[in-house]
């Protein structure tokens, strides 16, 4: 079995809340597609496990 982590940069997501650095500046300019959420795991090359949102990304899009 194998499991590859995914996603694991930055705990918090991108962009964080309040943060004002390039990288989340640069995020929200270039809307969702440049947002990253939580990390998730591959299993075996063919299981993907995704986490549920974060009420920081729920602020995002409003969901
Ligand atoms: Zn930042």
């Amino acid at each position: 079995m194998k499991l590859l982590y995914l996603g694991t940069a930055a705990a918090e997501g991108i962009p964080a809340l309040f943060c004002q650095c390039e990288c989340c500046k640069r995020a929200r300019a270039m809307g969702p597609s440049a947002y990253r959420t939580r990390a998730g795991a591959l299993l075996d090359g063919v299981i993907k496990l995704d986490f549920g949102p974060t009420p920081t990304s729920r602020s995002w899009t409003g969901a």
